[in-house]
This record gives C-alpha cells, structure tokens and sequence, in this order.
C-alpha cells in the first residue's frame, strides 16, 4: 500500500541537527529521508517522491542556495532553508531564487514541523505555475512553443524566457535574471542578459510581427506582458 504521509528530504551536514529533526518529524507523522550533502538531491528528486526539502544552506560541498537555483529549474518541490545566519536569509529573499520558508538555528523542532506544515497547505492548495498565453513549455525536450511555433532557442535565451513567461507581469532586474538562469553567473551582466533578450525578441517576432510580449523596465529589467 503507498503511503499517505509526506515525505521530508533533509539535507544536513551536522549529524545532530539532522537527528533531531528527523527524529521530530517522524514523530509528528512524516517520513524523511536524510543526506549530509547537496550533491545527491538532484538524483534523489528523480528516484522518488519527496513532498518537502529541508535545506540547510551552509553544505560543505554546494551552498544550500545555489543547490535552490538548480532545483528550481526544473522542479517545483516546496524549500525550507535552514540557516545560522539571519542575515543570509537577505539575500535569500532579495534573490527570490524560490525557497518557500525559512528557519533560523537554533530552532525548535517543533517550530520547524509547523512550518513544513504550513507550506505543504499553502502549496498542496496552489495549482503549478502556468505559462503566459501563447506560450507552451515542454521542459524535456527544453522546448518552448509560441502561438503555436517551436522557438530556436540557446541555452541560455531558452532559460531566460521561461523565467519570464512562467510569471507574466513580474518585473526581474537583470540581475535576477542572470542568477535564475545562468548556472554560472558571467561577469559582463547587464549586457549580457539585454544580449539575449535581444534575440528573444527577434525570435518572437518571426512568430508574430505585431506583438512585442517582453516590456523593458528602463534601469530596472524586463518582465512578460500579462495582457497578450
Ligand atoms: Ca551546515
């Protein structure tokens, strides 16, 4: 029979954190499944189903934020960071690379239950993020589809876009852009995101020579119109 209780990846490097707070939430009803580094979650997501990740975000092999930004490419699976530090927690959220909570250590084992808790709610009522009209992604053939035309995409043009047309009417500055879809953020920001955009909006308008869907927010970034 499949089990109904959620289960939590706990990625935790010191292994008496990790105990406590494995041992707390299978007590409060969830299974977890527990790591000591960053590299197998990618993996791990691919093998089974996890419902949660607890993350702590100082790994001695990848940051826990860097490990976010990987995994929010191509999956949606709720984030809670852990960190030691409030004021890493900042730049977390100025980066919005997507984590959906976080807890600041020492915390309590209960605080941190009622917050999976609240997120899986919060999450479990959400449907997944639907692209803008018009657009169409196919993340496995990294393939996105136009008023009906496939688009000819770099790697990079094609990792821009979708940042964008997953949230119609956000407006990224450029450096949000780079972080979200750079694996390795360049040197030459600014101009190397306006690069790109560039194409994009060459290869929209081989599709459709009326309709400029991406809005330059002068000294700010770009977003995807909301109302094509
Ligand atoms: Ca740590």
């Amino acid at each position: 029979m499949k089990s109904t209780k959620a289960r939590i990846l706990v990625v935790e490097d010191e292994p008496a954190i990790a105990e406590t707070i494995q041992y707390a939430l299978e007590t409060d009803g969830f299974e977890t499944v527990c790591v000591a580094t960053g590299k197998p979650v990618l993996s791990l997501l691919e093998e089974q189903q996890i419902d949660l990740i607890v993350l702590d975000i100082g790994l001695p092999d990848i940051s826990g934020v860097e490990l976010c930004k990987e995994l929010r490419k191509s999956d949606r699976v709720p984030v809670i960071f852990l960190t030691a530090r409030k004021d890493e927690i900042d730049r977390v959220v100025g980066l919005e690379i997507g984590a959906d909570d976080y807890v600041v250590k020492p915390f309590s084992p209960r605080e941190l239950s009622a917050r999976i808790r609240a997120v899986l709610r919060r999450v479990r009522k959400q449907p997944e993020p639907s692209p803008a009209r018009g657009f169409r992604i196919d993340d496995s053939r990294r393939r996105i589809t136009y008023c009906g035309a496939a688009l000819d995409l770099s790697r990079y043009e094609y990792n821009l876009l979708k940042v964008l047309v997953l949230r119609p009417g956000h407006v990224f500055s450029r450096d949000q852009l780079m972080d979200l879809a750079w694996e390795v953020p360049e040197s030459s920001m600014d101009r190397t995101v306006d690069a790109h955009i560039k194409n994009i909006r060459i290869k929209l308008k081989a599709v459709s020579p009326d309709i400029d869907p991406i809005v330059t927010h002068r000294g700010v970034g770009y977003s995807l119109r909301e109302d094509i």
